[in-house]
């Protein structure tokens, strides 16, 4: 087999091209018009709970709009969940605010509710109430929302949600996403769905919809000429993008599903390896996109390091990934405050991330199988 088995890669529906014809034909290659209005409406209807959605460039430009729609300045603190992507925790930087890193738990993997207490708890004894927590839903798996919301709401900090990886999960059967203040998403072209690159901002109100447009519109006041009264960004998506985002949404539940066996495939395949896990909901409570599939492996009990499984598929030219590193373990945040009782450091040190593409054939998967087997069977 020579081509590569990609971690995750984008899988077009079909309808794709249809809707950025119409843009082309109609004229409307801009930041605005009838695809972006659509995919707004398109998220809006599968998320529920009436929220307003404002589609922006990337994830990322979402996440920075958040923390300016919290009122994050200069020298405030954020709360961030260590173990994420960089884009999770640098808007806090482009604010001049200061990330306060909190560790995972073992089930999820994703905020630690005691150490989000106890986070807190230090925070505000030194008199640096926290601003916002942003709680991730790491490989779509929910974090445990009634525990942090919980807090949350008992300190009066608003939430901002990174569901980035989380499109189609969801949590008490209500989608990731909209239980925060904000919500974020990412349409990368490695997430479950794409519009080559792109994100949306999740709000409750129109108001702060209304916000995040005139924000991301270079912050134009009411007049004919130039005004502006406020620092704006170039952060709306275009609409070409969104039109892959209108032909991804019609495809959006089957790539759950494809997301989701890929998972059970991985369950299958390790269930007679004793020493390694699969990431796996917790209860019912929760229902994971399972936008990646991700194992820890325990050395004493395999003989396999993570590393060694990972460089023996890539001999054979499949990807796979180690963890998220934890962010208070990066250069940049090292001197950031952190809480937390080593939780992520595990989880970084035994952990690898599985292709999960929803494009993989037949062969494909039977080939990764074989090569793992042959790993483990030494
Ligand atoms: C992809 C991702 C982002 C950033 O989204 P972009 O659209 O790439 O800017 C943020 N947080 C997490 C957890 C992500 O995986």
């Amino acid at each position: 087999m020579s081509d590569k088995i990609w971690l995750s890669s984008p899988h077009m529906g079909g309808n794709e091209l249809k809707y950025i014809h119409e843009a082309f034909e109609e004229n409307w290659v801009a930041p605005l018009g009838p695809n972006v209005n659509g995919f707004e409406r398109d998220l809006e209807n599968f998320l529920g709970r009436s929220v307003k959605v404002a589609a922006l460039s990337a994830g990322t430009a979402a996440l920075h709009l958040a923390l300016i729609e919290c009122g994050v300045g200069y020298g405030d603190e954020v709360i961030c969940q260590s173990m994420t992507f960089s884009a999770s925790a640098n808007p806090i930087a482009y604010q001049g605010a200061v990330p306060v890193f909190i560790d995972s738990e073992q089930e999820t993997w994703n905020m630690c509710p005691k150490s989000l207490r106890e986070g807190i708890e230090a925070r505000i004894k030194m008199g640096t109430k926290p601003k916002a927590i942003i709680v991730v839903h790491l490989y779509g798996m929910p974090a445990k929302m009634d525990e942090l919301v919980a807090i949350a709401n008992e300190f009066g900090i608003p939430i901002i949600e990174d569901a980035a990886e989380a499109l189609g999960s969801k949590y008490s059967n209500i989608a990731c996403g909209t239980f925060g203040r904000f919500g974020i998403l990412s349409f990368n072209g490695n997430k479950i769905i794409t519009t080559s690159g792109g994100g949306a901002l999740v709000c409750h109100t129109q108001e702060d919809k209304e916000k995040a447009v005139f924000l991301s519109t270079q912050a134009r006041d009411n007049a004919a000429h130039y005004q502006h009264s406020h620092i704006g960004y170039n952060y709306r998506m275009s609409n070409i993008c969104a039109g892959i985002g209108r032909g991804q949404m019609e495809v959006l539940a089957d790539r759950v599903a494809s997301r989701r066996a890929m998972a059970a495939f991985y369950k299958d395949l390790f269930e007679n390896i004793d020493g390694v896990e699969v990431l796996t909901e917790p209860n019912e409570k929760f229902y994971s996109n399972h936008w990646l599939s991700a194992i820890t492996i325990d050395h004493e009990k395999t003989g396999v390091t993570r590393e060694q499984l990972r460089l023996a598929l890539q001999e054979d030219n499949i990807e796979s990934r180690p963890l998220w590193k934890p962010m208070h373990l990066q250069p940049i945040f090292e001197s950031s405050p952190y809480y937390g009782h080593r939780v992520a450091e595990d989880l970084f040190e035994r952990g690898l991330c599985l292709p999960s593409g929803s494009n993989l054939a037949g062969n494909e998967k039977e080939f990764i199988k074989s090569k793992i087997l042959k790993v483990f069977s030494k």
